[in-house]
């Protein structure tokens, strides 16, 4: 059994030429082939046989395996049709698992949760699709899910903007974005060399926290401000936010960033999370909303 691990490269092989499985490329298929790494992101999840866990794209089934040893319940969302009869020989031995075919941005997670997950708190552990991570994340922490913990591989240079502080290149509206609802961390960098096919990329293993209080602000503007302020990030932000589709003049953002105590040469990779809340509530008041 030991020597039948799915991490071992040569199984891997051996089991898709068996399927004539061909890797869809386009679907972000980079299988895990290291054990380590494999049990690394199991072990970070702190998956006991307590726990109910959300995978996305289990692909053959790798972390799958790993994930249905340490918890009571697994479930697992894939797009890939190709992989079932994989997963239902890899998976044989495993009751506590179950395969949901389906695009992870278009299945009602909340439902799954409730239905197959005994309600949560659900731990998601995933090796992502790279080619959705940003729409797979803002998909996880918006819905207000019952969700107690996130574990996701990525790709290591997303991994680095969504950690990103102010004033540093990689600062971003995704850093804005994740950081509103979570305290992200990256757990340990994973060299390319751990994937069946090898990808571009080096990949992070990071852990999203998510915020018990969400900051006070209307999202929705909040968002836009935030849009607005990094679509031209050279501008200053007296600049970018009189040019943009929130409809003010410049006497107006002036009157906002003076409100809110903010520099009217500042830029927007200069402005904390804090800041963008102080504009977002000054706006109202300008009585264009
Ligand atoms: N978990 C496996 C591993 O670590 O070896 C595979 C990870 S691979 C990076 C990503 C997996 O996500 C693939 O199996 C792919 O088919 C699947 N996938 C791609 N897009 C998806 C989507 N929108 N919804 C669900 N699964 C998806």
């Amino acid at each position: 059994m030991k020597d039948k691990r799915l991490y071992s490269p040569k199984y891997v092989r051996e089991i898709l030429n068996r399927y004539g499985f061909q890797f869809t490329k386009s679907l972000g298929q980079n299988f895990l082939i290291d054990g380590n790494i494999v049990r690394k992101i199991s072990e970070e999840g702190n998956i006991t046989k307590e726990d109910y866990v959300l995978e996305i794209g289990p692909g053959i089934g790798t972390l799958t395996e790993e994930l249905a040893l340490n918890a009571k319940k697994v479930v697992a969302i894939e797009l890939d049709k190709n992989l079932f009869p994989i997963l239902d020989e890899t998976l044989n031995n495993y009751n506590n698992v179950e395969i949901i075919h389906g695009d992870i941005l278009k299945v009602d997670i909340d439902k799954i949760i409730k239905e197959k997950l005994a309600g949560g708190p659900v731990k998601v552990v995933a090796n992502l699709p790279y080619y959705v991570t940003t729409p797979i994340i803002a998909k996880l922490i918006e819905e207000d899910l019952n969700i107690e913990s996130i574990i996701i591989m990525i790709q290591k240079e997303v991994a680095h903007r969504i950690i990103a502080s102010p004033n540093n290149k990689q600062y971003g509206s995704l850093s804005i974005f994740v950081n509103f609802y979570t305290n992200p961390e990256i757990l340990i960098t994973v060299p390319k060399t751990v994937f069946m096919p090898k990808p571009k990329v080096d990949s992070a293993i990071i852990r999203l926290n998510l915020k018990k209080d969400l900051p006070q602000v209307d999202r929705k503007i909040f968002f836009q401000v935030v849009k607005a302020a990094f679509s031209k990030r050279r501008k200053t932000i007296l600049n970018s936010l009189s040019s943009s589709s929130l409809g003010l003049d410049k006497e107006q953002v002036k009157e906002v960033l003076k409100t809110s105590n903010i520099p009217l040469e500042a830029r927007a990779e200069n402005l904390k999370i804090e800041d963008f809340i102080k504009i977002s509530k000054t706006l109202p008041s300008l009585d264009i909303y």
